[in-house]
């Protein structure tokens, strides 16, 4: 059996030791053994990151943003390969893979103008021949910890700006699907980044506690589950390190009774059942406000009936199986609560049958009517592909619904009036709001990040928030004085 090792110096470490199964979700069959590491593979990657970063924050802007370019090449013209690996992997279909190297990409070409980025401020005669400047300058080694559902675009979010700063940066992926860092690493060298200056250590919580604790880790960005985003977040910052961590999310798409509710329904089914609904900016509750309810369901049934379900690989799917067979049960388990608890069950997704991969990790599209914010389907993150449609009277109950969720991560308003849309921005709880828009992740130049329960510390991800995240400022005040003005003088020195 293939193991997926760790990477440290620009090669392969696979030391003896521990390994956790990664499944193929199409065939529910085990593909290959990825390494978890144990506190001495810790310290291993991190020393190398501590000797590449001494090196990489001397190597001038120009440099760093040449290899940028070059690695941003030769991720564009490997998309296809490096999206077929994820696939394999998580389970989503390719051209979805595709999809997230594409936005990854973005935030790449954000960080090939580092120089721009970087640039310090300055004033002159800021006293009597005395000047000052700014700069801002890298932490040194930092990781980030990454979830299953994004292998490329969630890493892709940090390591360029981290790297692009002068730091080292250590990748811990998800253990589910380990493949896709590798797989960056190597495009790293063939680039002709120094090795250490991007390592990747596989493995579960103990490579996570081991991150946490170390003493040369300066800073840790996660992303994943809210209760994990609490946890490092509460760890990291107890041993000193500067902690962004983004959580999971519940997101709310409110339809407004003037809304064209074609367009809606189509969003609500792109945005709910896209690579099955795992995804931290799916759409999982639809609001339906006043008498949209009944039109708005008729329409997301029709549609969600006609997503085809299919394995990963194979062109012709639009949606995959999910992550894992106990992840499925786990979804079909919320199906089954939600039927339970008095919702209405109108698409029922729970057993599909997929012509020749009987054994793969399948839940179909589902559409649940008539929730209410008591049922657990509406106050838990199912991360599958579940919509539940909440109704209810007027505007304001929909904006109190969101405000009331412990979740504001992403939330869209669907509506042909300008001044509702408008209101609906300034007034909601979430980070990111989308107007006739169901996924609204911003571009790579704005930051990404929710309130609430999906974040933890203050600084979202990427964007100058990014920069400003692995960078420390440093103030420098220079006089070049006239001899005749020299003296001691021991008062508080003030410009004159
Ligand atoms: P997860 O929290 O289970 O895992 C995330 C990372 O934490 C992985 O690298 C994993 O190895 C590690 N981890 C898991 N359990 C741990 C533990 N007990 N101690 C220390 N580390 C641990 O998340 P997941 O299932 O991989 O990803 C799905 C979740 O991520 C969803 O909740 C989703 O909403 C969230 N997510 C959020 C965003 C966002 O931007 N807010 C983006 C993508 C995904």
């Amino acid at each position: 059996m293939r193991t997926i090792p760790h990477w440290t110096d620009g090669a392969p470490y696979a030391p003896a030791g521990p390994t956790a199964p990664v499944f193929d979700p199409t065939t529910g069959t085990v593909q290959a053994e990825v390494a978890l590491a144990g506190p001495a593979d810790v310290d291993h990657v991190v020393a190398s990151s501590v000797r590449a970063a001494a090196e990489w924050r001397e190597t001038s802007l120009a440099r760093r943003s040449k290899l940028l370019f070059e690695f941003r090449n030769l991720i564009e013209s490997r998309t296809d390969e490096l999206a077929r690996i994820i696939s394999a992997e998580h389970g989503k279909v390719v051209s979805d893979a595709a999809g997230e190297i594409a936005r990854g990409l973005e935030v790449v070409e954000f960080a090939c103008g580092v120089p721009h980025l970087l640039k310090g401020s300055h004033s002159e005669s800021v006293s009597t021949e005395t000047d000052v400047h700014s700069m801002r300058q890298p932490l040194g080694v930092v990781a980030g910890i990454t979830p299953f559902n994004f292998p490329a675009m969630v890493p892709m979010w940090m390591f360029p700006i981290a790297i692009a700063c002068g730091n080292a940066f250590i990748l811990k992926p998800s253990e589910r699907d380990p493949s896709a860092a590798i797989r960056i690493a190597e495009l790293w060298a063939e680039a002709g980044l120094p090795p250490g200056v991007f390592n990747v250590l596989q493995g579960d919580k103990g490579a996570v506690d081991g991150l946490l604790t170390h003493p040369d880790v300066r800073a840790v960005s996660f992303v994943g589950s809210t209760p994990i985003a609490r946890y490092v977040y509460e760890q990291g910052t107890a041993h000193g390190k500067r902690v962004q961590a983004l959580g999971g999310a519940k997101n709310h798409m409110v339809v407004l009774p003037d809304a064209d509710l074609a367009v809606a329904a189509d969003a609500a089914v792109s945005a709910g059942y896209g690579s099955a609904g795992e995804r931290c900016m799916a759409i999982s509750v639809v609001v339906a406000v006043g008498r949209t309810g009944d039109a708005l369901v008729d329409l997301i049934a029709e549609r969600t009936r006609r997503v085809r379900v299919g394995p990963s690989l194979d062109p012709a799917s639009e949606m995959g199986p999910l992550v894992t067979a106990a992840h499925r049960d786990r979804v079909r388990g919320y199906i089954d609560a939600g039927a339970a608890e008095g919702a209405t069950v109108v698409v029922d997704g729970r057993d599909p049958v997929v012509d020749g991969a009987p054994d793969g990790y399948w839940v179909a599209p589902t559409l649940l009517d008539h929730v209410t914010t008591d049922m657990r389907v509406y106050q838990d993150e199912i991360f599958g592909p579940v919509l539940c449609v909440v109704r209810v009277e007027t505007y304001e109950e929909a904006v109190d619904l969101v405000a009331r969720n412990p979740f504001g991560n992403g939330v869209a308003v669907f509506t042909r009036d300008g001044g509702a849309g408008r209101r609906f921005a300034h007034e909601i709880d979430a980070g990111m709001v989308g107007i006739n828009v169901p996924i609204p992740v911003p571009m790579a130049y704005y930051s990404f990040g929710g309130w609430g329960q999906s974040l933890f510390g203050d600084t979202h991800v990427h964007g100058t928030e990014g920069v400003h995240f692995y960078t420390r400022g440093k103030v420098v005040t220079t006089r070049w004085a006239d001899p005749a003005t020299r003296g001691p003088d021991l008062g508080v020195p003030t410009n004159r």
